[in-house]
């Protein structure tokens, strides 16, 4: 080929800058149109570095060392965005040692898909991974750590100001057609603006230079991350880096150092009963051989003690960390604090527990209740039963006997008495269903206390003779004794109780009942006070406390004897509440019982006066 023809093919490369320099002297040798035309200062002779001043700092000769040849990209130069410049050995004229330096923009170099993928989805898996750098940031105080400083070639500096270092990184690593989504997705203030938005991860494919000075497609991933503490390390050199220490750790750790120190350090401010799991979990030993095994994290919660000397909750996690770079066995350890999930935690467990052991008491209950009604249910129908068939067998006798007056007289006797108990049992269960249902209301009427003590005694009295009681009725004479209030149902209470003081007191026993009104009362309205006991066969101590409940009766063979439905106090319970008053029994077996009726009732005249003085 000729000379000229060489000239002009050289020439003819639009996109492609050629010239030689001298290798001693860097003096331009020769250069081509396309370095004319884009820098007019260039002629022969020149120094190469006077004329490229700008390009110098990334000249590829600073690494040619011996060399054939050297390569790097240069980024916004005037030869374009982004170029590749090379250098090669060659002999000018056929002796005089010399370099061809070729500027040439750059061809982006994608991998096949498939690999790039495969590194993808292994970096998503880690925590926070930008290509071999994991980089972890405060973007409020603005400062961040490089955690994976043993691939130093981006010359990140292992600590700074985020903003500014991230910016640089972008502008050195990243193909320039990404800076503007870079800065819109991964600088310190798009991702203030994504995280303050709620997102928890920000993910893109960007394209990154290599160490080559190919263009890779990567995935950049930021996720928000809130722990109190976070520490990079490096378990096979046994070395941490701390990244955030915002912590109440008693004894600090240095910044950074050795692992199994730290441990040690570690275990020491950890409450007891959790330094053994600490230790299984969290040693250099017991971390290698997780991670050997294949698990990807290591995590526990434990109390550890504060500057303020308390023990503080707190969850611990150890992420492996993957990089395809290194061999080294990296992992982050991450560490929040959690009293106030642990109290919220303890509460609800407490409220849940709280709400359990109510159902239970209330199915308890349920359960008692339906034990006793069908116990009831059984027993009702033998004392159904029993009246009845007396009242049936009478009548058969009847039937035999129309016409002898001094039987039939007889015989009705003993059916209208048969037939009065059966009607008695079947309103004191109407009673408590009516109470129970709630479809009942105390009336509001004067009445006099003291003549509704004396039909209370009188309707009983009867019972009281049958079985030859002695009674003792004593009433306070200074009682103010005109009252406002439900007579009818106030006297069902205390006939109720009367009755079973003598029900359940033998044939002579003693009987006391006594009224008074308590000094306490004022004008208004008194307090008064009914005192019901006797000497009968009382009640053992388990059984007080069901006393009221619907269809109890003392599991005891004297009181089966005894006919009645464990409703009477029941009624007296329900009415008393209404009224808003007070019962209290005393008793003990064998000896006797007592019942205190304490009532507040508006008092008559007081009531007159204030309508008449008003
Ligand atoms: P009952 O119809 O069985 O009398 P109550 O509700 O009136 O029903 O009374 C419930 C249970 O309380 C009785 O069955 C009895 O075991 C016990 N009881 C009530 N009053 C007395 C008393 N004065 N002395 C001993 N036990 C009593």
């Amino acid at each position: 080929m000729k000379k000229e023809n060489l000239a002009i093919m050289l020439d003819s490369l639009e996109e492609i800058a050629v010239y030689v320099i001298e290798q001693d002297t860097h003096r331009i040798l020769y250069y081509n149109k396309r370095v004319q035309d884009v820098n007019g200062n260039v002629g022969l002779g020149k120094i190469c570095h006077e004329v490229f001043r700008e390009n110098c700092s990334e000249c590829p000769l600073l690494t040619i060392g011996d060399r054939r040849s050297s390569h790097v990209i240069h980024y916004r130069t005037s030869f374009g965005e982004v170029a590749d410049v090379m250098a090669n050995r060659t002999l000018w004229d056929g002796e005089i040692p010399a370099y061809v330096i070729t500027v040439i923009p750059h061809k982006l170099e994608f991998e096949e898909s498939q690999g790039l993928e495969q590194i993808d989805r292994m970096y998503t898996k880690s925590l926070v991974t930008v290509f071999n750098e994991c980089i972890i940031a405060n973007l409020t105080q603005d400062y961040y750590v490089n955690c994976q400083k043993d691939r130093m070639w981006t010359q990140i500096p292992v600590r700074g100001r985020f903003a500014k270092e991230n910016e640089h990184y972008a502008r050195m690593m990243l193909h320039p057609d990404d800076w503007e989504a870079f800065s819109q997705f991964f600088s310190r203030d798009g991702m203030l603006r994504i995280f303050g938005e709620g997102k928890t991860q920000i993910s893109k494919r960007l394209r990154r230079r290599m160490e080559d000075g190919t263009y890779h497609m990567v995935e950049f991933t930021a996720a928000r991350i809130a722990y109190q503490m976070l520490i990079a390390v490096n378990l096979t050199n046994n070395s941490y880096h701390m990244i955030e220490h915002d912590r109440f750790h008693a004894k600090r750790a240095p910044e950074s150092g050795n692992f199994d120190e730290l441990i040690a350090l570690g275990v020491s401010t950890v409450a007891p009963e959790f330094q053994e799991e600490f230790i299984r979990k969290f040693s250099r030993k017991s971390l290698l051989e997780k991670f050997a095994g294949g698990e990807k994290q290591v995590s526990m919660e434990m109390r550890q003690i504060g500057n303020d000397g308390e023990y503080h909750w707190n969850a611990t996690q150890a992420v492996r960390i993957e990089s395809p770079y290194t061999d080294d066995v990296l992992e982050i350890t991450m560490t929040k604090d959690i009293d106030e999930e642990r109290f919220r935690q303890e509460e609800n467990f407490r409220k849940e527990r709280a709400a359990k052991d109510l159902l239970e008491a209330a199915l308890q209950k349920a359960e008692s209740a339906n034990l006793a009604k069908s116990d009831f249910m059984s027993r009702m129908s033998h004392d159904i039963r029993t009246p009845m068939n007396a009242i049936l067998g009478i009548a058969a006798l009847a039937q035999a006997h129309l016409y002898d007056p001094k039987r039939m007289r007889e015989y009705l006797k003993k059916i209208e008495v048969s037939g009065t108990h059966l009607l008695g049992l079947i309103n004191e269960v109407l009673d408590v269903s009516k109470i129970e249902s709630g479809k009942f209301e105390l009336e509001e009427a004067p009445f006099e206390l003291n003549s509704l003590i004396q039909d209370t005694v009188s309707i009983v009295q009867p019972e009281i003779r049958e079985k030859n009681q002695n009674l003792v009725v004593e009433l306070d004479e200074k009682i103010h004794f005109s009252v406002l209030g439900d007579e009818q149902r106030f006297r069902q209470v205390l006939v109720n109780v009367l009755q079973n003081v003598s029900k359940y007191t033998g044939c002579g026993g003693r009987i006391r009942f006594s009224a008074s009104e308590k000094a306490d009362g004022g004008d208004q309205s008194g307090v008064y006070q009914f005192v019901i006991e006797d000497n009968g066969i009382g009640m053992k101590q388990e059984y007080l406390e069901h006393i009221f409940e619907p269809f109890s009766r003392a599991a005891d063979s004297r009181t089966s004897k005894i006919s009645g439905t464990g409703l009477g106090l029941t009624v007296v319970w329900t009415l008393i509440q209404q009224m808003g008053g007070r019962i209290q029994v005393e008793s003990e077996y064998g000896k006797g019982s007592r019942f205190v009726i304490t009532v507040s009732l508006l008092k008559d005249d007081a009531a007159k006066c204030s309508g008449g003085k008003g």
